[in-house]
Protein backbone atom coordinates (compact mmCIF):
# COMPACT_ATOMS: atom_id res chain seq x y z
CA UNK A 1 0.00 0.00 0.00
CA UNK A 2 1.67 3.48 -0.84
CA UNK A 3 1.43 6.22 1.16
CA UNK A 4 -1.15 8.49 -1.24
CA UNK A 5 -3.27 5.16 -0.64
CA UNK A 6 -2.78 5.22 3.01
CA UNK A 7 -4.38 9.02 3.25
CA UNK A 8 -6.97 8.36 0.49
CA UNK A 9 -8.56 6.16 3.01
CA UNK A 10 -8.08 8.82 5.69
CA UNK A 11 -9.74 11.75 3.54
CA UNK A 12 -12.27 9.35 2.92
CA UNK A 13 -12.67 8.77 6.79
CA UNK A 14 -12.75 12.52 7.28
CA UNK A 15 -15.63 12.55 4.45
CA UNK A 16 -13.63 14.98 2.62
CA UNK A 17 -14.09 14.86 -1.56
CA UNK A 18 -10.19 15.60 -1.23
CA UNK A 19 -6.60 16.73 0.88
CA UNK A 20 -5.20 20.07 -0.81
CA UNK A 21 -1.73 18.96 0.45
CA UNK A 22 0.76 22.43 0.58
CA UNK A 23 3.54 21.70 3.30
CA UNK A 24 6.34 20.81 1.54
CA UNK A 25 7.56 18.01 3.78
CA UNK A 26 4.24 16.55 3.67
CA UNK A 27 4.56 17.01 -0.24
CA UNK A 28 8.06 15.26 -0.27
CA UNK A 29 6.54 12.59 2.22
CA UNK A 30 3.61 11.63 0.28
CA UNK A 31 5.50 12.00 -3.43
CA UNK A 32 9.27 12.38 -3.50
CA UNK A 33 9.50 15.44 -4.49
CA UNK A 34 12.23 17.42 -2.64
CA UNK A 35 11.87 20.73 -4.81
CA UNK A 36 10.98 23.71 -3.11
CA UNK A 37 7.48 24.87 -5.07
CA UNK A 38 5.39 21.58 -4.92
CA UNK A 39 1.26 20.99 -3.90
CA UNK A 40 -0.82 17.57 -3.89
CA UNK A 41 -4.27 16.90 -4.52
CA UNK A 42 -5.46 13.35 -2.61
CA UNK A 43 -8.70 12.43 -3.27
CA UNK A 44 -10.79 9.70 -1.41
CA UNK A 45 -11.48 7.75 -4.18
CA UNK A 46 -7.33 7.35 -4.93
CA UNK A 47 -7.09 9.75 -7.21
CA UNK A 48 -3.52 11.45 -6.20
CA UNK A 49 -2.33 14.75 -8.49
CA UNK A 50 1.03 16.43 -7.95
CA UNK A 51 1.66 20.14 -9.11
CA UNK A 52 4.96 22.08 -9.65
CA UNK A 53 6.01 24.60 -11.50
CA UNK A 54 7.93 24.43 -15.36
CA UNK A 55 11.23 24.89 -13.06
CA UNK A 56 10.75 21.52 -11.38
CA UNK A 57 9.36 19.16 -14.39
CA UNK A 58 12.86 17.50 -14.92
CA UNK A 59 12.88 16.67 -10.88
CA UNK A 60 9.51 15.79 -10.60
CA UNK A 61 10.04 13.28 -13.34
CA UNK A 62 13.15 12.07 -11.52
CA UNK A 63 11.30 11.56 -7.96
CA UNK A 64 7.61 11.91 -8.45
CA UNK A 65 6.09 7.97 -8.22
CA UNK A 66 4.26 6.45 -11.01
CA UNK A 67 0.87 6.65 -9.22
CA UNK A 68 0.88 10.39 -9.35
CA UNK A 69 -0.78 12.26 -12.45
CA UNK A 70 1.41 15.12 -13.28
CA UNK A 71 -0.36 17.64 -15.00
CA UNK A 72 1.52 20.04 -17.63
CA UNK A 73 3.65 22.63 -15.65
CA UNK A 74 2.67 26.45 -15.68
CA UNK A 75 4.16 28.74 -13.75
CA UNK A 76 0.83 30.05 -11.48
CA UNK A 77 -0.02 26.78 -9.57
CA UNK A 78 -3.23 27.63 -7.55
CA UNK A 79 -5.34 28.14 -10.85
CA UNK A 80 -4.11 24.61 -12.17
CA UNK A 81 -4.64 23.34 -8.45
CA UNK A 82 -8.48 24.86 -7.99
CA UNK A 83 -9.19 23.60 -11.64
CA UNK A 84 -8.80 20.13 -10.11
CA UNK A 85 -10.44 20.46 -6.82
CA UNK A 86 -13.81 19.59 -6.32
CA UNK A 87 -16.85 19.20 -3.03
CA UNK A 88 -14.99 19.35 0.33
CA UNK A 89 -11.75 19.71 -0.14
CA UNK A 90 -9.73 19.69 3.09
CA UNK A 91 -6.46 22.12 3.50
CA UNK A 92 -3.59 21.82 6.13
CA UNK A 93 -4.46 24.95 8.37
CA UNK A 94 -1.97 24.34 10.67
CA UNK A 95 0.62 24.83 7.55
CA UNK A 96 -0.91 27.24 5.10
CA UNK A 97 -0.73 30.99 5.32
CA UNK A 98 -3.71 33.07 5.59
CA UNK A 99 -2.61 34.99 2.40
CA UNK A 100 -2.07 31.47 0.52
CA UNK A 101 -5.83 30.55 1.72
CA UNK A 102 -7.07 33.90 0.29
CA UNK A 103 -5.74 33.33 -2.84
CA UNK A 104 -7.23 30.00 -3.10
CA UNK A 105 -10.68 31.08 -1.87
CA UNK A 106 -10.11 33.56 -4.39
CA UNK A 107 -10.03 31.15 -7.05
CA UNK A 108 -11.66 28.40 -5.98
CA UNK A 109 -15.18 28.31 -8.13
CA UNK A 110 -18.99 27.70 -7.25
CA UNK A 111 -18.79 24.17 -5.46
CA UNK A 112 -16.28 24.02 -4.05
CA UNK A 113 -15.74 24.25 0.03
CA UNK A 114 -12.91 24.70 1.63
CA UNK A 115 -11.93 23.05 5.48
CA UNK A 116 -9.81 22.92 7.39
CA UNK A 117 -7.98 19.51 8.01
CA UNK A 118 -4.93 19.47 9.67
CA UNK A 119 -2.34 16.83 10.47
CA UNK A 120 -3.60 13.99 8.38
CA UNK A 121 -0.02 13.59 6.46
CA UNK A 122 1.12 13.86 9.86
CA UNK A 123 -0.46 11.12 11.41
CA UNK A 124 0.76 8.93 8.72
CA UNK A 125 4.42 10.43 9.00
CA UNK A 126 4.51 9.53 12.97
CA UNK A 127 3.99 6.10 11.65
CA UNK A 128 7.14 4.84 10.71
CA UNK A 129 7.85 2.40 7.87
CA UNK A 130 11.06 0.10 8.22
CA UNK A 131 12.85 2.05 5.84
CA UNK A 132 12.62 5.17 7.54
CA UNK A 133 13.46 3.85 10.47
CA UNK A 134 16.79 2.56 8.90
CA UNK A 135 17.41 5.76 7.70
CA UNK A 136 17.03 8.01 11.13
CA UNK A 137 19.26 5.04 12.90
CA UNK A 138 21.26 6.21 10.35
CA UNK A 139 21.59 9.84 10.84
CA UNK A 140 21.84 8.68 14.73
CA UNK A 141 25.07 6.80 14.17
CA UNK A 142 26.35 9.56 12.11
CA UNK A 143 25.46 11.96 15.18
CA UNK A 144 26.93 9.38 17.67
CA UNK A 145 30.81 9.31 15.24
CA UNK A 146 30.28 13.69 15.81
CA UNK A 147 30.05 13.37 19.30
CA UNK A 148 32.99 10.86 19.93
CA UNK A 149 35.08 12.93 17.36
CA UNK A 150 34.02 16.47 19.39
CA UNK A 151 35.57 14.75 22.80
CA UNK A 152 38.43 13.85 21.27
CA UNK A 153 39.01 16.71 20.71
CA UNK A 154 38.77 18.02 24.58
CA UNK A 155 35.93 20.65 25.71
CA UNK A 156 37.92 22.68 28.76
CA UNK A 157 39.43 26.12 27.03
CA UNK A 158 36.85 26.27 23.92
CA UNK A 159 34.37 28.61 23.37
CA UNK A 160 30.88 26.67 23.49
CA UNK A 161 30.47 28.11 19.86
CA UNK A 162 33.63 26.94 19.07
CA UNK A 163 32.34 23.49 19.75
CA UNK A 164 29.08 24.31 18.23
CA UNK A 165 30.47 25.31 15.03
CA UNK A 166 33.10 22.97 14.67
CA UNK A 167 30.17 20.25 14.80
CA UNK A 168 28.40 21.91 12.65
CA UNK A 169 31.38 21.81 10.15
CA UNK A 170 32.27 18.07 10.39
CA UNK A 171 28.59 17.05 9.86
CA UNK A 172 28.45 19.29 6.18
CA UNK A 173 31.77 17.67 5.99
CA UNK A 174 29.93 14.00 5.97
CA UNK A 175 27.50 14.87 3.92
CA UNK A 176 24.60 15.67 5.72
CA UNK A 177 23.13 19.02 7.76
CA UNK A 178 22.40 19.83 11.51
CA UNK A 179 18.78 18.87 11.98
CA UNK A 180 19.15 21.75 14.66
CA UNK A 181 22.03 23.94 15.79
CA UNK A 182 23.93 22.02 18.19
CA UNK A 183 23.40 22.97 22.05
CA UNK A 184 26.94 23.31 23.81
CA UNK A 185 25.98 24.67 27.03
CA UNK A 186 28.02 24.38 30.44
CA UNK A 187 27.43 25.30 33.86
CA UNK A 188 24.78 28.73 34.05
CA UNK A 189 23.91 28.60 30.55
CA UNK A 190 23.01 24.49 30.52
CA UNK A 191 20.74 24.92 33.39
CA UNK A 192 18.18 27.37 30.43
CA UNK A 193 16.34 24.66 28.73
CA UNK A 194 16.95 25.74 25.28
CA UNK A 195 19.96 27.28 25.77
CA UNK A 196 21.91 28.69 22.74
CA UNK A 197 26.19 28.14 22.87
CA UNK A 198 27.53 31.22 23.71
CA UNK A 199 30.54 33.00 23.78
CA UNK A 200 32.08 31.81 26.85
CA UNK A 201 35.44 29.54 27.40
CA UNK A 202 34.12 26.51 28.94
CA UNK A 203 36.01 25.80 32.20
CA UNK A 204 37.30 22.72 34.31
CA UNK A 205 34.46 20.91 36.98
CA UNK A 206 31.34 21.82 34.85
CA UNK A 207 28.31 20.20 33.66
CA UNK A 208 28.08 20.90 29.94
CA UNK A 209 24.78 20.02 27.95
CA UNK A 210 25.53 18.75 24.43
CA UNK A 211 22.44 18.22 22.13
CA UNK A 212 23.19 17.46 18.60
CA UNK A 213 21.61 15.97 15.61
CA UNK A 214 22.17 15.05 11.80
CA UNK A 215 19.77 15.01 8.73
CA UNK A 216 20.81 12.64 6.38
CA UNK A 217 18.82 11.97 3.52
CA UNK A 218 16.17 14.04 4.57
CA UNK A 219 15.94 12.28 7.94
CA UNK A 220 16.75 13.50 11.32
CA UNK A 221 18.28 12.45 14.79
CA UNK A 222 18.27 14.03 18.09
CA UNK A 223 20.62 13.36 21.07
CA UNK A 224 21.64 14.71 23.81
CA UNK A 225 24.36 13.72 26.15
CA UNK A 226 25.66 15.64 29.68
CA UNK A 227 29.25 15.78 30.06
CA UNK A 228 31.45 16.69 33.18
CA UNK A 229 34.76 18.97 32.60
CA UNK A 230 36.38 17.12 35.87
CA UNK A 231 34.61 16.45 39.07
CA UNK A 232 31.66 18.66 39.07
CA UNK A 233 31.03 18.19 42.94
CA UNK A 234 28.35 15.85 44.74
CA UNK A 235 25.00 17.44 44.03
CA UNK A 236 25.58 17.72 40.20
CA UNK A 237 26.64 13.65 40.49
CA UNK A 238 23.24 13.26 41.94
CA UNK A 239 21.28 15.18 39.73
CA UNK A 240 23.12 12.92 37.30
CA UNK A 241 22.12 9.95 38.74
CA UNK A 242 18.53 11.52 39.20
CA UNK A 243 18.24 12.17 35.32
CA UNK A 244 19.37 9.25 34.19
CA UNK A 245 17.40 7.00 36.81
CA UNK A 246 14.00 8.96 35.16
CA UNK A 247 15.47 8.61 32.02
CA UNK A 248 15.84 4.04 32.09
CA UNK A 249 12.54 4.27 33.93
CA UNK A 250 10.80 6.28 31.21
CA UNK A 251 11.75 3.78 28.91
CA UNK A 252 11.11 1.00 30.24
CA UNK A 253 7.91 2.43 30.27
CA UNK A 254 7.82 2.75 26.07
CA UNK A 255 5.52 0.79 24.59
CA UNK A 256 2.77 0.40 21.89
CA UNK A 257 -0.63 1.01 23.56
CA UNK A 258 0.93 3.37 26.48
CA UNK A 259 0.07 7.06 25.98
CA UNK A 260 2.49 10.19 25.63
CA UNK A 261 1.08 11.24 29.16
CA UNK A 262 1.97 8.29 31.03
CA UNK A 263 5.19 7.64 29.69
CA UNK A 264 5.90 10.99 30.74
CA UNK A 265 4.52 10.73 34.42
CA UNK A 266 6.55 7.85 35.08
CA UNK A 267 10.10 10.38 34.68
CA UNK A 268 8.27 13.39 35.91
CA UNK A 269 7.20 11.60 39.04
CA UNK A 270 10.80 10.37 40.05
CA UNK A 271 12.44 13.98 39.74
CA UNK A 272 9.80 15.53 41.74
CA UNK A 273 10.29 12.93 44.16
CA UNK A 274 13.46 13.66 44.63
CA UNK A 275 12.67 16.92 45.39
CA UNK A 276 13.30 18.69 41.96
CA UNK A 277 9.56 18.64 40.41
CA UNK A 278 10.37 22.79 39.60
CA UNK A 279 13.22 22.17 37.15
CA UNK A 280 11.51 19.83 35.08
CA UNK A 281 10.00 21.93 32.62
CA UNK A 282 9.52 20.63 29.25
CA UNK A 283 7.93 17.65 27.77
CA UNK A 284 9.86 14.35 27.91
CA UNK A 285 10.00 13.95 24.59
CA UNK A 286 9.09 14.34 20.69
CA UNK A 287 8.23 12.41 17.74
CA UNK A 288 11.41 12.53 14.69
CA UNK A 289 11.43 11.86 11.42
CA UNK A 290 11.27 13.95 8.22
CA UNK A 291 11.20 17.27 10.97
CA UNK A 292 13.45 17.02 14.42
CA UNK A 293 9.82 17.81 16.21
CA UNK A 294 6.87 16.01 14.68
CA UNK A 295 4.20 13.09 16.56
CA UNK A 296 3.90 12.01 18.74
CA UNK A 297 4.23 14.08 21.58
CA UNK A 298 5.51 12.83 25.39
CA UNK A 299 3.86 15.32 27.89
CA UNK A 300 2.14 16.01 31.18
CA UNK A 301 -1.11 17.08 28.40
CA UNK A 302 -0.33 14.65 25.90
CA UNK A 303 -2.96 11.99 24.54
CA UNK A 304 -1.02 10.54 21.69
CA UNK A 305 -1.09 6.53 21.81
CA UNK A 306 2.10 5.33 20.83
CA UNK A 307 2.04 2.65 18.28
CA UNK A 308 4.61 0.62 16.84
CA UNK A 309 6.59 2.57 13.75
CA UNK A 310 6.80 5.60 16.47
CA UNK A 311 10.35 7.11 16.56
CA UNK A 312 10.50 9.18 19.41
CA UNK A 313 13.32 10.93 21.86
CA UNK A 314 13.28 10.37 26.00
CA UNK A 315 14.97 13.53 27.35
CA UNK A 316 13.78 14.29 31.05
CA UNK A 317 16.47 17.50 32.51
CA UNK A 318 17.23 19.12 35.75
CA UNK A 319 18.01 22.46 35.21
CA UNK A 320 19.45 24.26 38.58
CA UNK A 321 18.84 28.22 37.54
CA UNK A 322 22.43 30.21 37.80
CA UNK A 323 24.23 26.74 38.38
CA UNK A 324 23.96 23.59 35.73
CA UNK A 325 21.56 21.11 34.14
CA UNK A 326 21.53 17.68 33.34
CA UNK A 327 19.59 16.41 30.27
CA UNK A 328 20.05 12.78 28.74
CA UNK A 329 18.23 12.15 25.52
CA UNK A 330 17.62 8.88 23.46
CA UNK A 331 15.83 8.48 20.41
CA UNK A 332 13.82 5.31 20.23
CA UNK A 333 11.95 3.10 17.46
CA UNK A 334 8.98 1.42 19.08
CA UNK A 335 8.66 -2.12 18.07
CA UNK A 336 6.33 -4.89 18.63
CA UNK A 337 7.04 -5.89 21.64
CA UNK A 338 8.56 -2.53 23.18
CA UNK A 339 11.55 -0.51 21.37
CA UNK A 340 14.56 -0.40 19.56
CA UNK A 341 17.55 2.22 20.61
CA UNK A 342 18.72 3.79 18.01
CA UNK A 343 21.63 6.27 20.33
CA UNK A 344 24.52 4.62 20.77
CA UNK A 345 26.35 6.66 22.94
CA UNK A 346 26.98 5.65 26.63
CA UNK A 347 25.25 7.29 29.41
CA UNK A 348 27.74 6.45 32.20
CA UNK A 349 28.72 9.77 34.01
CA UNK A 350 31.80 10.67 32.12
CA UNK A 351 34.39 13.20 32.75
CA UNK A 352 35.36 14.87 29.87
CA UNK A 353 38.51 17.22 29.70
ZN1 LIG B 1 17.74 17.16 21.45
ZN1 LIG C 1 14.68 16.43 21.41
Amino acid sequence: VTRGERLAKLVAERELDMLFVSDLVNVRYLTGFTGTNGACLVGADGGLIFFTDFRYTERAEREVGPEWERPEAERELIPQIVAKMRGRVGFEDAKLSVRQLARLEAAAGEGIDLVPAGDLVEQLRAMKEPEEIERIAAAAELADDIYRWALEGGLVGKTERDVARACEARIRELGAEPSFPPIVAGGANGALPHAEPEEREIGPGEMVVFDMGVQLDGYCSDCTRTFATGEPGDEAREVYDLVLTAQLAALGAIRAGATGQEVDAVARKMIAEAGYGDHFGHGLGHGVGLEVHEGPRLATTSEDELREGNVVTVEPGVYLPGRFGVRIEDLVGLTVDGYRNLSGLSKDFQIVD
